[in-house]
């Protein structure tokens, strides 16, 4: 076994990277000692290192079961510069190339070979792998064995199966979301620790995100949900909004009115693509979109993520607020809570749970209907012959139901984009359709369950942090984090008199108010108490202010939270309308000339935001790289990157270009310095960045 000089050896060597991410190497000692393993860490925890890590360290090949097709090639493209022979195998080759990786595997060609799990269908490919030494059997998107996550492939139920003809090899199961219900049923139906194999290890790790600004807007409607939009675009400028409906990002994506693409499931696969591209290669920094958009998004420099709707989960909102800030630099994610918008969910409840009085009545239409023959019907004309039935989509999942039972037969026309429908012969009793109605309504319960964990997510009045490991059973919890909003606005839920250096910090922000009184918004006045440079700012000539940059040093959270406490005292008023603005009142006027004090709830100042604000004060100060040169590469990144049809930040990362401005280096040994460029990258790239240096460098 490999001792940890070693693993740090290879990881550099073949990743470059210099440390594990957190909980990445209890795995990976874990899988080299032999036990089966449950990895539970949220997207971007780091979880393919969990295995491509040991698939280079032990003795034959690993298997990597994955549903994410269209990621494969990817995958196995970025192994292949990191000099891991890896292939795939999915529905996108011809049989006669499945047969050629197959022997090329024999052969011992690859380390790793990823494999759709539909490919397990096939009792023919399965003897095929049979034959091969499988030293780690890795089943990505876990998840998706189970009957009760959100995400359930029957696919997946073959795998037990699968493994059993496969000599029982060891197994790591890697999900983002899993609550204990699905944990325990993943490691119940791939057996884990079963046949000979020793005890399953559970991980679960790496949830705390404490660059994640967690925060929940209660709003009263849509102009209020704009406005908030529109101060983090400004504020923060790169991200993603979500919505719950198609219709919503629509009207979204066309009431900013800033540069955006809009991204949502009823758009066709180019329409996508070419949106998700744009988003992608930074052409476009704002995303308004519904949940459909994030399955490999790796933007890593994303700012925000904010929900205009409440999502139906705590899994769904965590994966999707977590899009945010993977580079580990501050972002926001912001949920903007309107009680009647749950109404939504529960409307999509309903449609994914029919209940058993739907699936009766459309058994007794259907059974009219369809009478003579097969029907073409949409489902919206379906459902406009059960009239209690006010939601379409229920009746959508009861055909499905009923298709399922084999009670009617559904064919897709390409042509005309519609369904046929038609009884199957010899017609069932509706007694004796094996529908599991019990289960159906197991799943509903559920499911509501799960929208109430959210709601009280959104409800909730201390620290957001902990709710959510908390929620995942993740151990790392604190007390209290000092990024979220209750804990800067309330951990001091006590109202107390202000200290002299606060009393100090009230009356700067009291009077940053009172000279742009009722012009501007809390975005505006806290970016000018921080000293923003945007350009907002500098157009508005709000530099100019003499409170202008007062509160630096104490950051924007400090004075978001400060603002927000004046405003509940009364000394700040906010106007109502389209674009909230505020304005002092007497009591603030009064508090501002020291006539007057006021108790308040006054946001803690923490050591982190400290570090914050001066790195902000940094950045806006100076930059210390070259930024001729940074801007150079940036350039050539964007060309490469667009050759290869791969995201910028795959060749390198902002950080990277940064640091390879500062440093300048002139040869390869050079470029190993550099932090986030190890041989493989140093071979793939460095080439050409350092002519691009050098080349930058002449023409200053
Ligand atoms: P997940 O599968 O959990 O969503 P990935 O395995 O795709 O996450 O990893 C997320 C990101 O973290 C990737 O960009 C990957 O290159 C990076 N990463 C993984 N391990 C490390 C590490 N030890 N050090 C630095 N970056 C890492
Ligand atoms: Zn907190």
């Amino acid at each position: 076994m490999l001792d940890t000089t070693q693993r740090h050896k290879l990881l550099e060597q073949h990743f470059g990277f210099r440390e594990f991410l957190e909980g990445q190497e209890h795995v990976i000692e874990t899988i080299l000692d032999g036990q089966d393993t449950l990895v539970i860490m949220p997207t971007g925890g780091g979880k393919s290192l969990c295995y491509q890590f040991p698939a280079l360290a032990l003795d034959g090949i690993t298997v990597v079961v994955s549903p994410l097709i269209a990621l494969m090639k990817d995958q196995v493209d970025a192994l292949a510069e990191k000099k891991i022979p890896a292939t795939f195998i999915n529905s996108s080759l011809g049989q006669s190339e499945i047969d050629n990786r197959i022997s090329r595997m024999q052969r011992g060609d690859y380390r790793l070979v990823y494999i759709a799990p539909e490919r397990f269908k096939s009792e023919r490919f399965i003897q095929a792998l049979a034959p091969l030494s499988i030293a780690l059997f890795a089943v990505d998107e876990a998840h998706c064995i189970s009957q009760w996550g959100h995400d359930f492939r029957p696919d997946y139920i073959r795998l037990k199966w699968a493994l059993k003809e496969l000599g029982q090899p060891q197994v790591i199961a890697l999900t983002a979301t899993a609550t204990p219900e699905v944990r325990a049923d993943i490691v119940e139906q791939l057996a884990l620790g079963k046949f000979g194999r020793t005890e399953p290890q559970i991980f679960v790790s790496g949830f705390a995100r404490h660059n994640l600004h967690l925060a929940v807007s209660h709003v009263k409607g849509k102009a209020a949900k704009y406005q908030r939009i529109i101060e983090t675009i400004r504020q923060y400028k790169t991200g993603i909004i979500y919505c719950s409906t198609r219709k919503n990002v629509e009207k979204v994506a066309e009431e900013l009115g800033v540069k955006c693409i809009a991204y949502h499931g009823a758009m066709t696969p180019e329409q996508r693509t070419k949106a998700q591209t744009k988003f992608m290669n930074g052409d476009c920094d704002v995303a308004v979109a519904t949940n459909a958009f994030g399955m490999g998004i790796d933007r890593a420099d994303l700012r925000f993520v904010i929900h205009f709707d409440i999502p139906g989960s705590v899994e769904a909102y965590y994966q999707e607020a977590g899009r945010a800030g993977r580079d580990g630099e501050p972002a926001r994610c912001e949920m903007l809570y309107n009680y009647a918008d749950v109404r939504t969910q529960e409307f999509f409840i309903d449609g994914a749970n029919p209940t058993r009085e739907i699936i009766a009545g459309l058994y007794r239409v259907l059974l009219v209907l369809c009478r003579r023959g097969p029907i073409t019907m949409s489902i919206d004309d379906i459902a406009d012959q059960l009239p209690t039935v006010k939601n379409s989509m229920a009746v959508g999942s009861a055909l499905h139901q009923l298709e399922r039972a084999g009670f009617i037969a559904r064919e897709y026309e390409s042509g005309n984009r519609t369904y046929t429908t038609g009884l199957v012969e010899p017609v069932k009793a509706f007694e004796d359709l094996q529908i599991d109605f019990e289960r159906l309504e197991g799943k509903r319960q559920r499911d509501l369950g799960k929208l109430h964990r959210i709601i009280a997510y959104a409800d909730h009045r201390t620290c957001r942090h902990n709710f959510i490991l908390d929620y995942f059973g993740d151990a790392e919890a604190a007390p209290r984090c000092v990024v979220c909003d209750n804990c800067l606005a309330h951990t001091n839920t006590a109202v107390r008199q202000p200290a002299e250096d606060e009393t100090i910090s009230i009356q700067k922000t009291l009077s940053c108010v009172a000279r742009v009184n009722g012009r501007y918004g809390r975005a505006r006045i806290a970016q000018t108490l921080t000293g923003s440079r945007s350009k907002e700012v500098v157009d508005a000539r709000l530099d100019q202010l003499t409170t202008y940059g007062l509160l630096a040093a104490q950051g924007s959270d400090y004075v978001w939270a400060l603002l927000d406490s004046l405003i509940r005292a009364g000394c700040i008023a906010v106007s109502t309308g389209e674009y909230p603005t505020l304005s002092l009142t007497e009591l603030g006027r009064a508090v501002m000339l020291r006539q007057q004090t006021v108790p308040l709830t006054l946001p803690e100042i923490a050591a982190p935001k400290k570090k914050r604000a001066e790195k902000k004060a940094k950045v806006a100060e100076a930059v210390d790289y070259d930024v001729a040169v940074f801007e150079a590469l940036k350039k050539w990144r964007r060309e490469r990157a667009g050759r290869m049809g791969k995201p910028a930040y795959h060749v390198f990362p902002d950080k990277t270009l940064e640091e390879l401005a500062r440093v300048l280096p002139e040869s390869p040994a050079d470029l190993l310095e550099i932090r986030g460029i190890g041989p493989a990258k140093a071979m793939m790239f460095g080439q050409d960045a350092l002519a691009v240096i050098a080349k930058q460098r002449s023409s200053a």
